[in-house]
């Protein structure tokens, strides 16, 4: 068998036994159609340039974007063709250690949900042809197609306007330009683990883009391909307030991140640092924290995103209960 254009064109069309292995037991389940053309997008945009495939607040906000615009009624959820495409042999699993017995096709265990697989799965990968494939663009387009033709022929239109909008990046534009919001606590408890993985993963997207991806701390600045090294902080934890107004986020590298949530340092009201006088620390080739006793965070330059008096004044608030003694 060669595992060329057309045979994988085969396995991605509605060719019954040799073709995409859907469930028909209620109509056709578009799920793992659905998967491919969101990984496909995300390939084409340069998101996705390994042969690794996780389950990233893009991948996710794409293929609920998909999903509603192609108006299926029934309950989106990757985690079901993300696990089940493993039965079409050219999906394979990479598992986190203790799950190693996922890696076996034949194995009975089925983890479908985004908590359970992120615990499971480190990444999915496709067949290497496949994945040559995928990033050279005329078989990309034909490997599209198929899928097109094969399952939503009737809505083509619809899947090409979806495609031509980077979900996750729209919702990131739209909560820089609204300043974002807070949520009532019935909003959040009742919405399902995907949509709270894209609410998170845009406000981080957006508090770091304000900041230019810059540690508001000590101004690190580090990328790597899609990567970088900062994360968008919440200052008053969502868990608590449901704020995701920009004004209470913080964009903090890894280090200033977890230190600024457990209060070791903590903001004045003119954005001053003010350190814990308890830190013992050896930094023998970076600069100390202790040296950033006083210094002014480094802020964006448009003001409407500076961190809020009340948030800070939280933060503060509790760095003084915390060092009270
Ligand atoms: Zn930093």
């Amino acid at each position: 068998m060669i595992k060329d254009l057309n045979y994988y064109c085969q396995k991605f069309s509605d060719a019954g036994k040799k073709g995409l292995n859907v469930n028909r037991s209620k109509g056709v389940a578009p799920n793992k159609p659905i998967l491919l053309l969101s990984i496909i997008q995300l390939i084409e945009r340069g998101k996705i340039t390994r042969n690794r495939i996780y389950l990233t607040p893009e991948l996710i906000a794409t293929f609920l974007k998909l999903w509603s615009d192609l108006e299926i009624h029934r309950d989106p959820k990757i985690g079901l063709p993300f696990f089940h495409l493993r039965g079409d042999k050219f999906w394979h699993f990479k598992a986190n250690l203790g799950f190693e017995f996922l890696e076996n096709p034949k194995s009975k265990v089925k983890v479908r949900t985004i908590k359970t697989l992120k615990e499971a799965v480190d990444y999915a990968y496709f067949d290497p042809e496949l994945f040559t494939l995928l990033c050279e663009p005329t078989s990309r387009n034909q490997l599209t197609l198929t899928l097109i033709d094969s399952w939503f022929s009737d809505k083509p239109q619809q899947i090409r306007r979806s495609l031509s909008v980077d979900a996750l990046e729209d919702l990131e534009n739209q909560l820089i330009t609204s300043g974002g919001k807070v949520y009532q606590r019935q909003e959040i408890d009742t919405k399902d683990e995907q949509t709270i993985i894209i609410r998170d993963g845009a406000f981080r997207k957006a508090v770091t883009s304000v900041y230019g991806y810059r540690c508001a701390f000590c101004e690190l600045q580090v990328f790597n391909n899609q990567e970088n090294i900062v994360d968008g902080a919440h200052i008053k934890p969502f868990s608590q307030f449901y704020d995701d107004r920009i004004v209470n986020g913080l964009s903090l590298c890894k280090n200033h991140h977890w230190a600024f949530d457990r209060f070791w340092f903590t903001i004045n009201d003119d954005y001053t640092i003010e350190l814990a006088e308890t830190l013992h620390e050896d930094s023998p080739y970076s600069t100390p924290m202790s040296q950033f006793q006083g210094k002014r965070l480094w802020l964006p330059n448009n003001e409407r995103y500076h961190p809020s008096a009340e948030s800070l004044a939280w933060h503060r608030q509790s760095f003084l209960d915390k060092h009270a003694s």
